[in-house]
Parts: structure tokens; C-alpha cells; sequence
């Protein structure tokens, strides 16, 4: 997968693809990423990406021409993919608190692409003609407001790569962790099993396997039920 990001503060980048999973990722060729500085694809000495809205209103806006040129350098003379159509392998993806949420269903849907760009916004947003002539896909992380789209491109990076093949060190963890089954994960304990006075539940040492699973089941059913019980009725 080849993952390119188009931000105003690429240095948001270093740390996050420079550790842990992403690092992993990368280094086992699973996903190519690289970061764009919009400022870049400016033309004035001031590096300008941001004006007055029309019409007024508070705030700045994203200009329109540094995202257009980012892709005309990104596309060179490859087909783009259609605006508004998020069905292709290659996703042209802006984060706005405007947009379909995030879910580990469409993080899995992301991992099967073989190419995403991540436009994040920022200052009051971005102008409209961006989304409607570039983007595949509006994204928004919940229902609250972040100052960028750093924070948010990186969690839906984080979770699509993640899922990408050969990237986690183990597969099967994947099919249990939370929202994949429609259920919360259960609780989990490691050593020591008595912890100031603290202990492990019994079953859990009884190398019982199937009390150990059934065990399991009813922990996430009840976890599921008192904070999502949503999820139990899509299950
Ligand atoms: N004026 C916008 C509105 O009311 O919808 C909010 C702009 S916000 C301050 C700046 C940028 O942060 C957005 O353009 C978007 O890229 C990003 N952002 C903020 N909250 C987000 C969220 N919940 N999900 C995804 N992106 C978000």
C-alpha cells in the first residue's frame, strides 16, 4: 500500500511513522508513506494556504490551488479517482468533523487499497471545491472538534495499517480485539496473578480452555452490553 499525506505541519509525521507499528509497517515493505508539505506548492514568498472565507464568517479557510497542484504532482498524468465515488482502490480521503464516521469496518475496507491520500484540513476547514472535485471520501473521527487533521489522519492510518497483512506480529489478534465480532474485547490480565492482594479471576489459571472462552464470551457480552449496546443488536 502506498500511503501519502498532504498536511501544513509535516513535522506532526516524524514521530508517529517513526515508532511502533507504523515504523514495522514500513520497514517490512508492507506500506510506502510519504509527506507533502502543502506549503510547497505555494507560489508567494509567505507560503500562503489559508484566506478570508466569502461571505465572510469567522476564521481562515485552505486555499484550494497548494491541494490541486499536491495532486497534479501525486496523479502527474494517472487517472485521479472520481470525486464523491468511495468504492476504488485508490481513495482520496479528507478528515472533517462533516464526514461518515470512522469504524473498524471501514478501516478494513481502507486496508484493502493499494493506494490512499489523506488530506488534512485545518483553520476552519477547507475550501469546498476540494472535496467536491478531489475527494473520494469524508472522514470524521467522533463527534467533537480537533484544531487539524493531523491527529485524526493518523488514527485512520493507524488502524488500517495495522490490519494490513503481516504487519501485526500476531494475526489472530485481529479477529478478537473489539467491533470484530460486534462485541468488546474481554478483559485480559498478565503476571504477577496476585497483585497486592488484586487477583487474576480463577478461570483464567485453570488451563480449562473452553471454561476459559466461555469465560470470555460472557466478560465481552457484558462489557458490550453496558457500554455499546448497539453493537449487540447488529450482532
Ligand atoms: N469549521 C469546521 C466545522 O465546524 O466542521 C471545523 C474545522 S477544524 C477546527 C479544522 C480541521 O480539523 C478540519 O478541517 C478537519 O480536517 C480536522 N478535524 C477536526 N475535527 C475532526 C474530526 N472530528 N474528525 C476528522 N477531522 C477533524
Amino acid at each position: 500500500m502506498k500511503v501519502d499525506i498532504l498536511t501544513l505541519f509535516p513535522g506532526m509525521f516524524d514521530s508517529f511513522l517513526g515508532h511502533s507499528m507504523m515504523k514495522r509497517a514500513a520497514e517490512k515493505k508492507a506500506v510506502t508513506f510519504a509527506v507533502h508539505d502543502l506549503r510547497f506548492f505555494t507560489h508567494d514568498r509567505h507560503k500562503t494556504c489559508d484566506d478570508k472565507p466569502f461571505g465572510g464568517g469567522p476564521g481562515m479557510l485552505m486555499k484550494p490551488e497548494p491541494v490541486f497542484e499536491a495532486m497534479d504532482a501525486l496523479f502527474g498524468r494517472r487517472k485521479r479517482p472520481a470525486a464523491g465515488k468511495a468504492t476504488g482502490k485508490t481513495r482520496v480521503i479528507y478528515l472533517t468533523p462533516q464526514g461518515e464516521r470512522f469504524t473498524q469496518k471501514k478501516a478494513k475496507e481502507f486496508s484493502a487499497c493499494k493506494h490512499l491520500v489523506f488530506i488534512c484540513g485545518h483553520y476552519e476547514g477547507i475550501d469546498q471545491r476540494v472535496v467536491d472535485a478531489l475527494v473520494t471520501d469524508e472522514i470524521s473521527i467522533g463527534d467533537y472538534v480537533l484544531t487539524g487533521g493531523e491527529v485524526p489522519v493518523m488514527a485512520v492510518i493507524d488502524a488500517t495499517v495495522r490490519l494490513l497483512k503481516g504487519v501485526l506480529g500476531c494475526e489472530a489478534s485481529k479477529e478478537f480485539e473489539s467491533f470484530s465480532r460486534n462485541l468488546l474485547e474481554y478483559p485480559q490480565y498478565t503476571r504477577p496473578s496476585d497483585y497486592r492482594g488484586l487477583k487474576v479471576p480463577p478461570v483464567l489459571l485453570s488451563g480449562n480452555h473452553s471454561a476459559i472462552e466461555a469465560w470470555r464470551l460472557e466478560q465481552a457480552r457484558k462489557r458490550t452490553a453496558k457500554w455499546r449496546p448497539d453493537l449487540l443488536k447488529k450482532r
